[in-house]
């Protein structure tokens, strides 16, 4: 029964197109999308153009402050008022995911992780007093073939094959058993930790033989306030950072064995991503009382606490502009604007 849930979850859905690469330009690229504020038309060669609609469009020349003051700064606000926030960076591999969301993690270029961490810090700064106590700490995991692994910690060629279970408890509900959650008192640990996992991360992918592309990465952080002036700041929430594996299609790169595996279980696990965040979207549409698949996956079964509720759960779409990239392109936002639907 714990998968109908009531609340009035957000849904946002927001939109970031990056310019043309070099490479794009050398093979003849031309740019198909054309975007408003709140719009994105794709235009390709003998056909009408395709029109969406979005929360936030991000064009080719938006900044990272732009894309941390549009999604970073209501997730820091719902996490302080006591509520889950998530954030998914969708898009097929090479659109801009990890640009959005990490990019140099020490540049003026950084993305919205480490955005997100150093204001977190700057807030838990001034609002600190001896009687207003904060306690965050972070975790790092990675879901690669429906398997959970901590990026927190080094995976030995030993590692269980099975990777970390996912558990559920009377009155803390579904966790990850086992999964390292380390304190932190400053933006600078949160750093070093994500260095050490990205680390973990490329090791194990040369070990595996994969690329980090065709795992999702999940960045964790858990906040405690304690405010003895003000019972209404007792509370506990989690930020959700997510860079998703690339979702083009399996069958494009012509896989076969593992990497057909690999990517059915990619195609699987998006596609149950998208059917609950539909399913909260028409939640927070109206419906009172709604039936969410959690289970058909490793990545919404890890989110379910987090998904749902009073949360607010941000679908963030990365594009290429590029015209060799247009049937990716509609089928990345036709996937985003299906979080929308009601
Ligand atoms: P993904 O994580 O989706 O595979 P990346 O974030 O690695 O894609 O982006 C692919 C390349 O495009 C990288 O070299 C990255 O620096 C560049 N890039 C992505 N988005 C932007 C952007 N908004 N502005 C400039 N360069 C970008
Ligand atoms: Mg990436």
């Amino acid at each position: 029964m714990e998968e109908v849930v009531e609340g009035t979850t957000t849904v946002k859905v927001a939109v970031r197109v990056r310019p043309l690469s070099d490479k794009e330009i050398r093979e003849g690229g031309t740019e198909c999308v054309e975007v408003t504020e709140n719009s994105v038309t794709l235009v390709q060669e003998n056909q009408q153009p395709h029109v969406f609609a979005f929360d936030h469009v991000f064009g080719v020349d938006s900044t990272q402050p732009q894309v941390f003051d549009m999604l970073g700064m209501p997730l820091l606000d719902k996490a302080f008022e006591g509520y889950n926030a998530t954030v998914f960076a969708y898009g097929q591999t090479g659109s801009g995911k990890t640009h959005t969301m990490m990019a140099d993690r020490k540049s003026d270029d950084r993305g919205l992780i480490p955005r997100i961490s150093d204001n977190l810090f700057q807030r838990v700064g001034s609002l600190s007093s001896e009687t207003h106590k904060f306690l965050i700490c972070c975790s790092f995991l990675e879901i690669y073939n429906e398997i959970v692994y901590d990026l927190l910690v080094p995976r030995g060629k030993n590692a269980p094959k099975t990777g970390l279970e996912i558990r559920e408890g009377k009155g803390i509900g579904v966790y990850v058993k086992d999964l390292q959650e380390i304190v932190v008192d400053s933006s600078d640990k949160v750093l070093k930790l994500i260095d050490q996992g990205f680390e973990h991360r490329a090791t194990a992918a040369t070990q595996m033989n994969a690329t980090s592309s065709r795992s999702h990465c999940l960045f964790i952080i858990k906040m405690h306030q304690k405010d003895e002036q003000n019972a209404g700041n007792n509370n506990f929430s989690k930020m959700n950072l997510v860079d998703l594996a690339g979702s083009e299609r399996a069958s494009r790169t012509g896989a076969q064995g593992d990497l057909l595996k690999e990517g059915a279980n990619i195609n699987k696990s998006l596609s149950a991503l998208g059917n609950v965040i539909n399913a909260l979207s028409s939640m927070a549409s109206g419906s009172k009382k709604v039936f969410i698949p959690y289970r058909n996956s490793k990545l919404t079964r890890v989110l379910q606490e987090s998904l749902g509720g009073n949360a607010l759960t941000t679908m963030m779409a990365a594009l290429s502009p590029s015209k060799t990239n247009a049937d990716e392109s509609l089928s990345t936002l036709n996937y985003a604007k299906r979080a929308k639907t009601i």
